[in-house]
């Protein structure tokens, strides 16, 4: 039975940069209540480093800023989700200053700009290289002290619950194994990407994709799961976490070289070293193919160690944490899974496919990133699409936008037996690693699709008849749930475009798919 019930005008699930701007357009006008499922801070939007993008230099243009967008994202992009992002996108970014985060200045004054790969200008506003952590910090004291935001924290939100067909709240486990149902008008999932569905990810450890699979078992559409960007430059040293080196170094004159020394980019793309991520976490697998050996990143001899160490004091330390020096000493790295595109798919104002229900940030599937994300847009993103779906909860009658036919499907409570696992963790993550990676073909990709499929049936039966789990019993739910369809995406689209890249189908196919994918819920 349920312990503990709460009533709210609002529900966000999940506390990152799309949930927290959510909660400050939402807080003057009901009782907001978020739940997030560790520390507050425990999302990517911690994590986030080089920047936030938004067309605000003298030589930029938001149709400067969409055209790298389009561009990036192969044929796939959603233009009407990325006029909103770019024309939108320098008004939250200057308001967050007004709001006090401190982005780098340059010495006249003006936001600092990076330059990031893909990007035709520099764009990126940044704090030093921890630029989430100074957004997060924002939009924290912005609602500090707000009486209508309150924040459940260890709360991990794990079934929709339903009423008369629309999405009513949802049920969710503390950290005393007890169950509780949250209850509002409108729900938003926050809950950020899957990361962790790979063996090797920068993503941290809560990206379990917990909003796509609790969405998908309420029945909502899912969208694009088969375009999982792969950054190029994770930290590959043996036993150490896979942190991320942002592209903002390489931005500053850092190159890939191979074993030999040799910079290698030039051969493999136009942009060299400032290719797209997908182009260069490609190149990157290629070369190490080829020369069997590894791959370094190096900074510039023509930077000082000191304006290296003092632009990039995180991944300084980072890199010293493990027994190097970013300035001086050859890092090596290679590819990890980092952001996903597809997810919960939306409209523009953050609405599902069920009533009730919204989604924004990386969990949501506006389309805004087509087949691969131009770097630093996902901040972005959180931010004007966060905005947005708070609004749209707001003003929104009950019910409104949902797709027609759309009723979300009711799950009895998880209160019975505890299920045990069909398999485990570390199985998925190798699994996904192996055949649903940066390069998959349809014989691989049906492996794994037999194995996911088998645990996934089990789960969803056992789930069915109320059976219960704990916290890592429904951690591994989710990682089964959404590397499953990603997997059945991936075998669907027979083509390669932008992060989706099939060995059996190398060439982009146009004619049949220049079109997104959906994934609904089957009846029982
Ligand atoms: C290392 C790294 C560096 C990056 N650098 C950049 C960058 O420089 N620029 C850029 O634009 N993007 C960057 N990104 C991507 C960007 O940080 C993320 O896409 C973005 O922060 C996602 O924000 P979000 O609010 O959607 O999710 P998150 O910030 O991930 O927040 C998700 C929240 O949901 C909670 N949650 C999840 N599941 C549940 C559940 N079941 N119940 C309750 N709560 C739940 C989590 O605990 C967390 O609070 C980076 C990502 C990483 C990992």
């Amino acid at each position: 039975m349920s312990h503990v019930n709460s009533t709210a005008d609002y529900l966000i699930v999940g506390s990152g940069i799309a949930g927290l701007r959510a909660a400050v357009e939402l807080a003057p006008h009901g009782r907001v209540l978020v739940l997030t499922k560790s520390d507050p801070e425990a999302g990517s939007t911690t994590y986030a480093q080089g920047g936030v993008a938004a067309a605000v230099g003298p030589d930029d243009t938001p149709e400067r800023h969409a055209a790298d967008t389009i561009a990036a994202g192969d044929g796939l992009c959603d233009e009407d989700a990325v006029r909103v992002l770019v024309q939108e996108g320098p008004h939250y970014v200057r308001e967050l200053m007004e709001w006090g985060a401190r982005f780098d200045r340059d010495t006249d004054g003006a936001p600092a700009l990076a330059r990031e790969a893909a990007h035709a200008v520099r764009r990126v506003l940044h704090a030093a290289d921890a630029t989430g952590r100074e957004i997060g910090r924002t939009l924290g004291e912005r609602l500090n002290g707000q009486s209508s935001v309150k924040v459940i924290d260890h709360a991990l939100a794990v079934q929709a619950l339903v009423e008369r067909g629309r999405v009513a709240g949802v049920r969710w486990l503390g950290s005393d194994g007890r169950l509780g149902e949250a209850r509002a008008r409108a729900t938003l999932l926050a809950s950020g990407g899957a990361g962790r569905v790979y063996r090797e990810t920068t993503n941290p450890p809560v990206t379990t994709g917990d909003g796509v699979a609790l969405a998908y078992r309420a029945g909502a559409r899912i969208s694009d799961l088969e375009f999982v960007q792969f950054h190029p430059t994770a930290l590959a040293v043996p036993g150490a976490p896979r942190y991320l080196l942002s592209e903002a170094l390489r931005g500053e004159g850092a190159r890939l070289i191979n074993a030999h020394g040799e910079a290698f980019m030039p051969r493999y793309a136009a942009q060299a070293d400032l290719a797209p991520r997908d182009q260069v976490s490609r190149a990157i697998v290629r070369e190490a193919e080829r020369t069997a050996g590894p791959i370094y990143l190096e900074m510039p001899s023509t930077v000082s160690a000191r304006a290296i160490h003092e632009r990039f004091p995180l991944i300084s330390s980072l890199c010293r944490s493990v027994g190097l020096d970013l300035a001086t000493d050859r890092i090596p790295v290679g590819p990890a899974a980092h952001y996903l595109m597809g997810g919960v798919w939306t409209d523009l104002d953050g609405r599902t496919s069920l009533p009730g229900l919204y989604a924004a940030g990386e969990v949501a599937a506006t389309g805004v990133h087509g087949a691969n994300r131009l770097a630093s847009n996902s901040l972005l993103e959180g931010l004007v699409f966060g905005a947005r779906a708070g609004r749209a909860m707001r003003d929104d009658e009950p019910g409104a936008g949902a797709q027609p036919g759309s009723r979300a499907i009711d799950g009895p409570p998880p209160v019975g037996d505890r299920l045990s696992m069909p398999i485990e963790e570390r199985d998925v993550a190798d699994l996904m690693w192996r055949f649903a990676g940066i390069f998959r073909d349809g014989s691989g990709l049906r492996q794994a699709s037999e194995v996911l499929e088998s645990a996934w049936h089990t789960l969803r039966q056992g789930l069915d008849r109320g059976g219960s789990l704990d916290a890592s019993g429904w951690r591994l739910a989710s990682l089964v749930s959404v590397a499953r369809l990603i997997t059945r995406a991936a075998l669907l689209r027979e083509e390669s475009r932008g992060a989706h890249a099939r060995r059996d189908f190398p060439a982009k196919d146009d004619l049949h798919w220049k079109r997104r994918t959906y994934q609904v819920l089957d009846p029982p």
